[in-house]
C-alpha cells in the first residue's frame, strides 16, 4: 500500500475535495483505495456518502479498535473509507500523553496495508499532532493550494513541517506534488502566483491545475465524488488526469 497525505494548514484550499475525488479516480482505475478521513469535520466521510459512522479514525489512533473495524465499503468502485467524526478533535490533546504519539496512525494502518493499493489521508487544517500522525504514516505528500498571495507563505510553513517529520519520524516521506486548486486563469494574480510557484517547485507541480468548477462544489451535497456526480464535467476530467499523474509519481 502506498500512502499519500493531503495536507495544508490552511482551511478551504481543496484538501478534502482533492482527496475524495482522487481516491475515487484511483478506484475507477482499478486500484483498491482506502480513503482515511483524519479531519474531525468529517467532510471526506460525508463526501463519499457515509453518515453517522460508528467506528472512526479516532478509535484507531487511540488504539481501542483495530483499523479493520473502522473500514466501510462505499457505493463506489474499489473505494473504502475510514470515517471521521467530531470526537477526533479531542485526539490532538489525548494523543499527547500516549506512547509513540506520532506513530499511532501509521501503526494502525500497517495492520491492513496488504488489503489496499493506495491509502489517501485527508488532514485537518492545522499542523498539530493529527497532521504529524498523517505525515508519519505517509509515503508521499500532496499539497493542495490556491493561487493567492498568502498561499506562498503557507507553502513554506507546510514544507518546513514535512522536512521536520521526515527527519524525526519518517525518513522515507517525500513531496509527491503541489496541486493547484480552484484556479482561475483569467485572474492576473493567479497567473503571477503560479509563475512564482513554478520558479521554486517546477518539477513538483502537477501538470493539470484544477480549475474552479461549480459541479465540483455541488457533488459533496449528494455524497458523491465528481466522477460519479458528473463524470464529463471539467472538474471530473481534471481530477482523473491528476490521479493518473499521481500514479506515475509514486
Ligand atoms: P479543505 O479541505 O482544504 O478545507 P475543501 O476541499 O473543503 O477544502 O474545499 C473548500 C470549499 O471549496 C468547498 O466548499 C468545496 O466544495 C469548494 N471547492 C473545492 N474545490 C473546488 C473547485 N475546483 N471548484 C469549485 N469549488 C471548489
Ligand atoms: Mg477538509
Amino acid at each position: 500500500m502506498k500512502t499519500i497525505v493531503f495536507a495544508n494548514q490552511k482551511g478551504g484550499v481543496g484538501k478534502t475535495t482533492s482527496a475524495v475525488n482522487i481516491a475515487a479516480a484511483l478506484g475507477i482505475a482499478g486500484k483498491r483505495t482506502l480513503l482515511v478521513d483524519f479531519d474531525p469535520q468529517g467532510n471526506a466521510t460525508s463526501g463519499v456518502g457515509v453518515r453517522k459512522p460508528q467506528v472512526t479514525s479516532y478509535d484507531i489512533v487511540i488504539g481501542r479498535r483495530p483499523a479493520s473495524d473502522a473500514v466501510i465499503k462505499t457505493d463506489f468502485k474499489n473505494l473504502y473509507v475510514i470515517p471521521a467524526s467530531m470526537p477526533l478533535a479531542a485526539a490532538d490533546f489525548e494523543l499527547a500523553d500516549l506512547e509513540n504519539r506520532e506513530a499511532r496512525l501509521k501503526n494502525a494502518l500497517d495492520a491492513i496495508s496488504k488489503s489496499y493499493d493506495y491509502a489517501i489521508i485527508d488532514c485537518p487544517p492545522s499542523l498539530g499532532l493529527l497532521t504529524v500522525n498523517a505525515l508519519a504514516a505517509g509515503d508521499g505528500v500532496v499539497i493542495p493550494m490556491q493561487c493567492e498571495y498568502y498561499s506562498l507563505e503557507g507553502l513554506s510553513q507546510i514544507m518546513t513541517t514535512v522536512k521536520q517529520v521526515k527527519k524525526l519520524y519518517n525518513p522515507s516521506l517525500t513531496l509527491t506534488g503541489i496541486l493547484i486548486t480552484m484556479y482561475n486563469g483569467r485572474l492576473n494574480l493567479s497567473v503571477s502566483v503560479l509563475d512564482e510557484i513554478k520558479k521554486y517547485y517546477a518539477d513538483k507541480l502537477f501538470k493539470t491545475p484544477i480549475q474552479r468548477n461549480v459541479r465540483i462544489s455541488e457533488a459533496p451535497s449528494y455524497g458523491m465524488p465528481i466522477q460519479y456526480y458528473d463524470k464529463y464535467s471539467r472538474g471530473g476530467l481534471q481530477y482523473s488526469d491528476v490521479a493518473a499523474e499521481l500514479m506515475e509519481r509514486i
